[in-house]
């Protein structure tokens, strides 16, 4: 169904329809959000919607009114970009581009309401539905007799138009609010989630795959902060690697706002285990080191667990044993989002967020240089920390200087 232009605040251009919504209401879920957490939900997300729009050209308000959350233009913008930034926003459901009048009396607005269809609906072939909801209940007429009679008039007016009770083509909604009226039609989904900052901050280990993007997204959607930490061995690793991940970091930051990456340069620990271990355990062995590192950067910086990319099964550092021996030098509880997740379903997620181009650049991260033909795939772990223990001479002054001297990149959308 095409829709086009809307009640005087659209203008055609270029002979294509150019929405002029000034208004967009922006709707949430508000299951769990009660009392006192569902203030400071609604701050978040007022907050994170502001972040989203200084992306965008033109000017916005965004208030807070009993209950609903609106975005206003207040220059000259653009419809897409608006849209684009405030798909990115966790905690949206819906974003719904509103007319708003003022009420006028009810003849005013059927003939609002006649001609927003008539704008919006070139095309009038189609089915349709009203819904009122008033929340001024000294509005003269009641919801149902609202729907009734706007219903009537907009048959009257477009004879093609049908009603629909069920699956209508068009929901045409009617709020009277204290100060004004609301209509629209139009929901465009957001995200879902929660808004970033209503769930405390998580360390993300980044590399420059395509499975660590997508689950940093993915706990970012449940409204953690990120922070992130990437391990960088050059000469075996290149800037472009690290720069690849750098790039990950920002595509990642269009949903979860700045990320404070903390680069470790790791090429003396994989070099010392590469010399002192079983080669077959170097995989194991040099993750532990990850986890333990980035645990520690975690604790510096306030976060409260790690997020891996970790899949069962998708590689021989990924069986339950790995996992398991890699998971034991933690304290911190471990996140895996796509632990369950098929690579295909990783990669619809990653194209989906816009990760994946960048992902499958041919840049190596650090772990495929130091990888053995035959590595262990059922490690155990008594083994492994014998293992380790060859290596108690230097290593905690290696890992203390590696986190002494890890580059911080603020890295935003
Ligand atoms: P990805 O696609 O996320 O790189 P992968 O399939 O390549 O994952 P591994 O290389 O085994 O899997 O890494 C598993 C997880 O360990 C990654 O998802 C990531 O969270 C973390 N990781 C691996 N290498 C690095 C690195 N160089 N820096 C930071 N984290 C890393
Ligand atoms: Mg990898």
């Amino acid at each position: 169904m095409k829709i086009g232009n809307a009640v005087g605040i659209m203008k055609e251009e270029n002979g294509e329809y150019n929405m002029r919504f000034q208004s967009f209401l922006i709707k949430y879920a508000e299951i769990g959000i009660k009392g006192k957490n569902r203030y400071l939900f609604e701050d978040a997300l007022v907050k994170q919607i502001r972040r989203a729009v200084k992306q965008v050209e033109g000017t916005f308000e965004v208030s807070k009114a009993m209950g609903r959350i609106y975005v206003n233009a207040v220059s000259e913008y653009d419809y897409d970009e608006l849209i684009e930034a405030l798909q990115c926003v966790f905690g949206i459901v819906h974003i719904c581009p509103v007319v708003q009048i003022p009420d006028k009396g009810f003849d005013d607005l059927s003939e609002n309401i006649v001609r927003y269809m008539d704008e919006m609906y070139p095309d009038k072939n189609l089915t349709f539905k009203v819904e009122c909801r008033r929340s001024r209940k000294n509005y003269p007429l009641n919801s149902q007799e609202m729907n009734r009679e706007l219903g009537g008039r907009i048959l009257d007016a477009f004879t093609q138009m049908r009603v629909d009770v069920h699956h209508p083509q068009v929901m045409l909604k009617v709020e009277v609010r204290e100060q004004f009226i609301n209509i629209y039609s139009l929901e465009i989904p957001g995200p879902g989630g929660m808004p970033i900052g209503t769930n405390g901050k998580a360390m993300l280990l980044l590399s420059g795959g395509i499975d660590s993007p997508v689950a940093g997204y993915m706990i970012a959607k449940r409204g953690v902060f990120l922070d992130a930490t990437y391990f960088h061995a050059p000469p075996y690793t290149s800037e472009r690697a690290k720069q690849k991940v750098v790039d990950l970091a920002k595509l990642v930051a269009k949903y979860s706002g700045p990320i404070r990456l903390h680069i470790v340069n790791f090429t003396d620990i994989q070099l010392y285990i590469y010399d002192k271990c079983p080669h077959d355990e170097l995989t194991i062995i040099m993750r532990r080191y990850m986890m333990r590192i980035a645990e520690e950067i975690a604790k510096e910086t306030g976060a409260l667990g790690l997020v891996t990319g970790e899949s069962i099964g998708q590689v021989a550092s990924q069986t339950m044993q790995s996992l398991a021996a890699t998971n034991e030098v933690c304290t911190m509880p471990v996140f895996r989002p796509v632990i369950g997740f098929d690579k295909q379903e990783i990669v619809e997620v990653a194209e989906k967020i816009g990760t994946f181009e960048t992902s499958i650049q041919p840049f190596e991260d650090c772990c495929t240089i130091f990888v053995a033909k035959h590595p262990v795939t059922k490690p155990n772990v008594n083994v492994i920390r014998a293992s380790e223990k060859k290596l108690e001479e230097k290593i905690d002054e290696m890992v203390k200087t590696a986190i002494e001297t890890a580059e911080v990149v603020l890295c935003e959308a």
